[in-house]
């Protein structure tokens, strides 16, 4: 199995209250492979410049993601995103967005990545996310998107979404591209346009589930140490996507509630560090570890019987 994802890949400018970085490997499809790759192969597909050198490869192939669909264009400049945090780590504001290379970017996706079983149709012009879901053959196609394309490209995002089967997208921006301020309208609103199955993320406070039959929520896991929240809507949904792969691509509610687990604690590694500096040194058991804690701090027991 593999997963196949197009998105940016970028460098990022980074301040928060913790500290800054100028110039971080980022992008929405490289914090995903990252993520992934702890579960499954990952192909990324998109556009880098002469900026995108070997080490920003080696960061990738150290993890096994499978390189060979990145298009290096000649003379171009790669992706450049700059954002600031305040206090309050939920809410990024951008400072820049130079599109750069994806400017006139065609994807064209090599046989291996046209048939993998799962796409993720990350972070990037809908238009763009709309190409590659065509020429995927993937049995189960997931979709994010932000502020930014809600109000550049509502329609084609919403075309876009017609076509997926998961949409994992922010509560704020749930409400902001439906136009309706409950989160669980807003998610049967996103049901009703084509995709079986609904994930807010909520930053700090977690995830929630929204399927035909089922609802589930989950706090974000507790941390005394946040310095850099960038990257973890991406590393949640590189382990949630990575983790459904491994499992042949089911969407039964209990296998969703795990691969949400195994997303919420991924994310909870990125935000402990800059960009995606901790996925360096993270390991599957550490993963893990982390995933059995969350798994008795979010378990309740039946009420005892008197008597
Ligand atoms: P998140 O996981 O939501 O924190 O996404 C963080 C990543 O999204 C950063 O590494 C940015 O490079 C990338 N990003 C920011 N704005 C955009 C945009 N308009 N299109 C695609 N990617 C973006």
């Amino acid at each position: 199995m593999s997963v196949t994802v197009v998105g940016s890949i970028a460098f990022d400018a980074i301040n928060t209250p913790f500290g800054e970085r100028e110039r971080a490997l980022g992008g929405s499809a490289v914090h995903f492979s990252l993520a992934a790759s702890f579960f499954t192969e990952v192909r990324p597909v998109g556009p880098v410049g002469d900026d995108f050198g070997p080490d920003e490869y080696a960061v990738l192939e150290r993890h096994g993601v499978v390189t060979s669909d990145i298009e290096h264009v000649e003379g171009g400049q790669t992706f450049f995103w700059s954002g600031k945090y305040e206090w309050d780590l939920n809410t990024a504001h951008t400072l820049d967005t130079q599109l750069n290379v994806f400017g006139d970017f065609e994807p064209k996706l090599s046989d291996a990545s046209r048939d993998s079983d799962l796409l993720f149709l990350a972070n990037i012009q809908p238009d763009l996310q709309r190409d590659v879901r065509a020429q995927c053959a993937a049995q189960l196609a997931a979709l994010d998107s932000m502020n930014f394309w809600i109000e550049s490209a509502r329609d084609s995002l919403i075309q876009t979404i017609a076509g997926v089967d998961m949409v994992l997208m922010n509560d704020a921006e749930l409400r902001m591209l439906t136009e309706e301020p409950n989160l669980v309208k807003a998610a049967t609103a996103v049901r009703a346009m084509g995709p079986r199955v609904v994930i807010a993320k909520q930053g700090e406070y977690g995830a929630a589930l929204f399927t035909e039959d089922g609802f589930f929520a989950l706090p974000a896991y507790p941390l005394e140490t946040v310095r850099d929240p960038t990257g973890a809507g991406d590393s949640f949904a590189g382990g949630l996507m990575g983790y459904l792969d491994s499992q042949g691509g089911g969407l039964d509610d209990a296998t969703l509630r795990r691969a949400m687990t195994y997303g919420s604690t991924l994310a909870s590694f990125w935000v402990e560090e800059f960009g995606c500096e901790r996925a360096e040194r993270l390991t599957r058991e550490e993963i893990d570890e982390r995933y059995e804690h969350f798994k008795r701090i979010t378990a309740i027991d039946s009420v005892p019987t008197t008597g």
